[in-house]
């Protein structure tokens, strides 16, 4: 909804509004605000709230590092947690640069750049849902989280086997009163893992979404006495969390995924967007899986992909073209997880789908057949590749994705793999206890 400063205004005198969080996300997605008493509002809602942005992970050099935040008014929403100050709310904002032009490396002004593509070549919106899965951990005395999960529940359990189940619906409850609108929730396969999955946004807003959600999802588990991780892959030898991702392209109201004609039901658009979209998943997957950890859950045996393949009736490949039709026609990346920056995420999937539009990509004939049962000659014959195997892999191949590294930009591309390489050669010279117990007495 798009308020006016005025409604802003009077709606936080209303409602008791003692503070409000100024929110934007880092290049690794980590959500960072200044929170402002509410009579600073009128200068924040004039733009001229400057902030140092030199501390900020992939910002700017110290010399370079007064920023402004221009608060978008369609986000704004009060907390509905009271603090015993009176009540938050939240803008979430875009950063600008002193001479008033975006800051290029605010992952927001990144999708938003891309979309503005995607309005140029006709389309109206682009439709993303996402599914993101979390874990529930236990907290210490001291309030730190533990390795104990908080159920031994399984896909679609009931309580009592789901404990989470209060703390979840909880979480529901918190999102509804916030706008959000809660398609469905349930226990996901692994034991204290769940799944929450809300309505779809246009690009821009369905990112605003996940990060809100992320640190509603937080914020009420701790409530409750729980950790929230969205980690991809806590736990050994049990599934992770993903966060599957539907998409699709509307032009003037019509789902342009739609081709009633087609034996399958799915237009040229369509087709050639899951070609670009399979023809640059080696190039995104740092973007969607940026973590050492990411690599972990994507491996056979799991219900994760790591095989670059569609399929209209198979779950195994990354792409799902889910049944349903008409207005709903999408597609499901199934690869992502909730670590991701979802900026950036959205627009690299966004654009590897523009490309395969603009390049009228082939799009290779769907693998109906479970593909981990598939030999590796079989696999090979079928054109089938692998996603990259870890971190490093995926930041190589991120760099020789022309299409990619034009979408993100040379500001948000460099500070990025720097920031990623680090945490690589981090990982890369560890010596885990794996190690020791294969190999001590061995050798
Ligand atoms: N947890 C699975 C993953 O890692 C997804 C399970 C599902 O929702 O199908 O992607
Ligand atoms: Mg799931
Ligand atoms: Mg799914």
């Amino acid at each position: 909804k798009e308020y006016s400063k005025e409604e802003i205004l009077q709606y936080a005198e209303a409602n008791n509004v003692r503070y409000v969080r100024l929110q934007f996300t880092d290049l690794l997605g980590i959500v960072k605000n200044v929170e402002i008493p509410v009579d600073q509002l009128p200068k924040a809602l004039n733009n001229r709230m400057m902030f140092d942005g030199s501390s900020i992970q992939g910002f700017v050099r110290i010399e370079e590092s007064d920023m402004y935040l221009a608060p978008d008014l369609s986000t704004w929403l009060v907390f509905p947690w009271e603090t015993p100050q009176g009540r938050v709310a939240r803008l979430i904002c875009d950063v600008y640069q002193p001479d008033g032009t975006p800051f290029p490396g605010d992952p927001r002004s990144v999708l938003k750049r891309v979309y503005a593509r995607a309005q140029e070549m006709g389309f109206s919106a682009f439709n993303v849902g996402p599914e993101p899965e979390f874990f529930l951990f236990k907290l210490d005395e001291k309030g730190k989280p533990t390795q104990d999960l908080n159920d031994e529940g399984g896909y679609f359990d009931w309580a009592p086997v789901d404990l989470g189940e209060n703390c979840r619906r909880d979480i529901v409850v918190t999102l509804e009163n916030m706008g959000f609108e809660i398609e469905a929730s349930h226990h996901e396969v692994a034991p204290g893992q769940h799944e929450i999955d809300f309505r779809y946004a246009n690009a821009v807003e369905a990112a605003d979404n996940i990060a809100t959600f992320r640190l509603v999802v937080k914020t009420v588990a701790r409530q409750h006495g729980l950790h929230a991780t969205f980690m991809p892959k806590p736990l050994y030898g049990i599934n992770g969390s993903g966060m599957h991702t539907h998409l699709s392209l509307f032009r003037d109201h019509q789902n342009a995924f739609y081709d009633p004609d087609d034996d399958m039901g799915l237009s040229e658009t369509a087709r050639f967007f899951l070609a670009g979209v399979l023809e640059h998943a080696r190039g995104f997957t740092a973007i969607c899986n940026p973590t050492v950890n990411s690599y972990k859950r994507l491996v056979p045996g799991y219900e994760a992909p790591s095989y670059i393949a569609w399929s209209g009736k198979n779950r195994s490949p990354l792409v799902r073209v889910p049944a349903a039709r008409g207005q709903s026609t999408r597609l499901e990346v199934r690869s992502p997880d909730p670590s991701c920056n979802p900026y950036l995420a959205i627009a690299s999937l966004l654009a590897a789908g523009l490309d395969g539009i603009e390049r009228q990509l082939e799009l290779p004939p769907p693998v109906n057949r479970n593909i981990y049962m598939m030999t590796e000659s079989e696999k090979e014959e079928a054109g089938i590749r692998s996603l990259p195997a870890n971190l490093s892999d995926a930041l190589d191949a991120l760099m020789r994705d022309e299409v990619l590294v034009e979408a993100l930009g040379h500001h948000v591309l460099l500070h990025f793999i720097e920031a990623k390489r680090i945490e690589w050669n981090m990982f890369r010279t560890q010596v885990t206890e794996w190690e020791r117990e294969q190999y001590l007495t061995l050798y």
